[in-house]
């Protein structure tokens, strides 16, 4: 028998603001390739299921293999990103999210080819930032409601999305990364059948620069 992967109720598309990854105690590296756009950059593709719960590292027997996926990789150095240190050039935290996440989608998105391209596509859907500048919020430093931009996104999205919240050096809140729901299909933006555990966001946060 062909094991193909367990089985999920749908995806969080995550998508993550290189200000707030950056604007931390933690601090952060630019890529090899060098400083990413200001825009919202994909952290990844997660299956998850309608308890809240979500496999991970599903497939030892499938191993990320950049050479799957040598023709998404331009696309990928400018929308997916990495700003872990010590720097490199994305290859570290796609094999990440691949053996982490990606071995769980395997029963819909059999190759890792599919997966990337499936998580490229997404992006292209939503503009995070555009939406967020039509509603005047602007990645300037300045701090604005929590419910202003999680209306803007649900606004021009038609779907509620899940906002995460860390903390600049000096301790304020601001926004980091922001969760969308998607079909087992990995191409159709739905409802949450769940939202992510976390801890709430106070009612003010950063937008910072980038
Ligand atoms: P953190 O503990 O920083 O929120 O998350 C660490 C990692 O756990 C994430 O990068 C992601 O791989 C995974 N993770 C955290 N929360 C969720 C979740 O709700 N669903 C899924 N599928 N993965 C999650
Ligand atoms: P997760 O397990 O939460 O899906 O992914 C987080 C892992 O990816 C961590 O090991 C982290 O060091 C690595 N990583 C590499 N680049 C990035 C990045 O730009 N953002 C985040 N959040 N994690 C990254
Ligand atoms: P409600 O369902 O009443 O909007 O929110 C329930 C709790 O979840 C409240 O504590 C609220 O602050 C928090 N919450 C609602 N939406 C989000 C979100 O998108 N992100 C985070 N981090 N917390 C949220």
């Amino acid at each position: 028998v062909l094991c193909v992967g367990q089985d999920f109720d749908f995806f969080y598309f995550v998508q993550q603001w290189p200000g707030s990854y950056c604007d931390t105690k933690q601090s952060c590296c630019y890529p090899s390739t060098g400083k990413p756009a200001a825009d919202f950059g994909i952290h990844g593709l997660w299956p998850n299921n309608r308890d809240g719960s979500y496999p991970s590292n599903c497939n030892p027997n499938t191993p990320f293999d950049p050479s799957k996926i040598s023709d998404l990789k331009r696309t990928m150095q400018s929308v997916w990103p990495t700003l872990a240190c010590p720097s490199g050039d994305g290859t570290t935290f796609w094999s990440h999210e691949w053996e982490k996440h990606g071995t769980c989608s395997e029963s819909t998105l059999p190759r890792q080819h599919d997966y990337f391209s499936a998580a490229l596509n997404l992006k292209k859907k939503v503009d995070l930032l555009n939406v967020l500048q039509n509603a005047g919020i602007e990645p300037n430093g300045n701090s604005y409601s929590f419910n202003s931009i999680k209306g803007a996104i649900s606004e021009a999205s038609g779907f509620t999305p899940w906002i995460e919240c860390n903390v600049d050096e000096s301790g304020n809140g601001q926004l980091y990364q922001v969760y969308m729901c998607v079909d087992t299909s990995g191409s159709n933006f739905i409802d949450c059948p769940v939202f992510p555990k976390g801890r709430r966001c106070p009612s003010d946060i950063e937008f910072p620069s980038f």
